[in-house]
């Protein structure tokens, strides 16, 4: 077996260090070549120190000679699109819409994109769709949902005609059950407290608000091809059951597995093969039950605000992750009350104007500064 050579640009965060995970428990699987964080220099250095990487990259310029100093070794670069040169899987781990650079490069160097940084699809997928069909590229989902559809859609041979239905699985986040009511003064750390998957602090916001589901039905649209009308979402708090996919005759193949996200992560970068590493069996004497529920679209509105966006395209979508975005840091920041979050991200898609025409990596990156502009524009005059 040749190695597999992997990049990964976000490397400090949830999924990167779950990357390496997977790359150490099969070494002669996987082989590191490039690394790259936003400015978490302790972290990389412990981490190339561990991996040897040829390259890494730090975006931020004023850590980059103390990189330099300690990691003799390798090659430091500033761009983390840098690091799809020499990889033949780049994981993209960045967090939020900085991430689009990578995927756009990944795609356009014919290489296989293990992505995480979901915004990047979501808020360009006019941009990123038509590098999908470079020579050699490829696009595999590392969000647990989109995995799950990506094994479920290998039982057809002809995805396009006979799939009916997308269900997206929700844990339903740590709010799940609450009226509006009760959930109009909750804290930072009690939003933080997912009760299924340990995340960073920006996705986890996203799922306690459901906007993260949104996100997702959209990179559902994005990645499958489907319409909107025939995603749905499911509430089912075990997260056993990663997402399913109805086909035509009726038949619905679901991704059971318990909830590791190196699982999505290994799947990703082995594909078409699978690790030999389980992270995790279902023990089926001691699972009992298997919860699903509608999810309450009035109490967790970003969920609704998301579809509303995907169906509008073009832009929208850019802008909406945006303006969620700076909500999100607000509310972390203690700027914001958790119910905010959602009627902040509604006031600012009003701001929104439709792109018309095609669209290129400027008007997304205009529209995603739009949706900030707007959103900061609401937080300041409230
Ligand atoms: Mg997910």
């Amino acid at each position: 077996m040749s190695t597999t050579k992997v990049a990964i640009a976000g490397s400090s965060g949830s999924i990167g260090t779950q990357t390496l995970d997977v790359v150490r428990a099969e070494p002669e699987r996987f082989e590191v070549v490039g690394l790259g964080v936003s400015s978490s220099i302790d972290v990389l250095i412990e981490q190339a120190r561990e991996f040897r990487p040829k390259v890494v990259a730090v975006a931020d310029a004023k850590k980059r000679a103390d990189v330099a100093a300690a990691l003799p070794f390798a090659t430091v670069v500033e761009d983390l699109s840098h690091l799809v040169d020499d990889a033949d899987v780049v994981v993209n781990a960045v967090v939020g819409f900085a991430g689009l650079p990578v995927t756009l490069r990944t795609l356009s160097a014919g290489r296989r994109l293990a992505l995480a940084n979901k915004e990047s699809l979501i808020a360009a997928g006019p941009v990123v769709q038509p590098l999908r069909s470079t020579p050699g590229a490829e696009l595999v989902p590392v969000d647990s949902e989109h995995c799950a559809v990506h094994q479920c859609l290998r039982s057809t041979v002809r995805p396009g005609v006979e799939v009916s239905r997308i269900v997206l699985t929700a844990s339903g986040g740590p709010f799940r059950g609450r009226t509006a009511a009760e959930l109009a003064d909750v804290t930072v750390e009690q939003a933080l407290a997912h009760p299924t998957w340990s995340m960073g602090p920006k996705i986890t916001i996203d799922s306690s608000t459901l906007m993260n589901k949104g996100l997702e039905v959209i990179e559902a649209h994005e990645l499958f091809g489907v319409s909107y009308d025939q995603i749905e979402v499911v509430v089912h708090p075990q997260s056993v059951v990663h997402s399913m996919v109805e086909f035509t005759d009726g038949c619905t193949m679901a991704q059971l597995s318990l909830p590791d996200m190196r699982l999505p992560i290994g799947y990703a970068l082995a594909y078409p093969e699978r690790i030999g590493t389980p992270y995790g069996r279902i023990d089926w004497a001691q699972l009992s039950r298997l919860d699903f529920a509608p999810p309450d679209t009035a109490t967790f509105r970003c969920l609704a605000l998301a579809y509303v966006a995907g169906r509008s395209g073009g832009t929208a979508p850019a802008f909406l992750s945006a303006a969620n975005e700076v909500a999100v840091e607000a509310f972390l920041a203690g700027r914001l009350r958790w119910p905010d979050i959602a009627a902040v991200i509604e006031r600012s898609l009003d701001a929104h104007e439709q792109h018309r025409g095609t669209i290129t990596s400027d008007d997304v990156i205009a529209a995603d500064a739009a949706g900030r502009r707007a959103a900061r524009h609401i937080l300041e005059t409230r």
